[in-house]
């Protein structure tokens, strides 16, 4: 049996979000774009955090309070009540975010196209929905305007702020 820690909304404190295994290796470091510095959350007021019932344990397995943190879910399927927002009408508006894996040091780069919120009372955001471009693949989708809103959303990548 896995044992799972449960995230609410912070807004409305009643609505589950998501379950996170309390032994997970799949988290990631938000980098600066330009100089792969980890991100300090007290810079990014984007995402917020959720709330779990059990806080004293939270704090003591997290590790990584300093730093903006996702956990890579396995689809968006893994969350309890989620909505999404719309995704950017073109991918020169999109906003890119680079994470780093916490287990193998990988570094991965994303077009943000959905940004995840309650589903009972809209607000967040609470993590991503991100389509995976290396730098090159990037600069050839600005390039040519590549249309976010095509990407099935079953091919989006899907991270929780943790
Ligand atoms: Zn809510």
């Amino acid at each position: 049996m896995s044992l799972k820690l449960t995230y609410y909304c912070p807004f409305d404190e009643t609505t589950k979000i998501i379950r996170v295994p309390r032994e997970t290796d799949n988290l990631y470091l938000q980098l600066h774009d330009s100089n792969d510095k980890l991100v300090n959350p007290s810079k990014i007021f984007k995402f917020s955090k959720c709330k779990t019932s059990e806080p004293s344990v939270h704090r003591s397995i997290h590790q990584y309070n300093d730093f903006n943190c996702f956990y890579k879910a396995k689809d968006i399927w893994e969350f309890d009540n989620i909505g999404v927002s719309k995704p950017p009408p073109n991918i020169k508006n999109a906003e890119f975010i680079k994470v780093k894996s916490i287990e193998n040091g990988e570094v991965r780069n994303y077009a943000i196209v959905r940004y995840l919120v309650c589903g009972h009372c809209d607000k967040g955001a609470f993590g991503f929905g991100g389509y995976l471009l290396d730098s090159e693949q990037r600069e050839n989708h600005v390039e040519i305007g590549f249309d976010l809103s095509t990407v099935n959303p079953n091919d989006l990548t899907y991270f929780f702020y943790y």
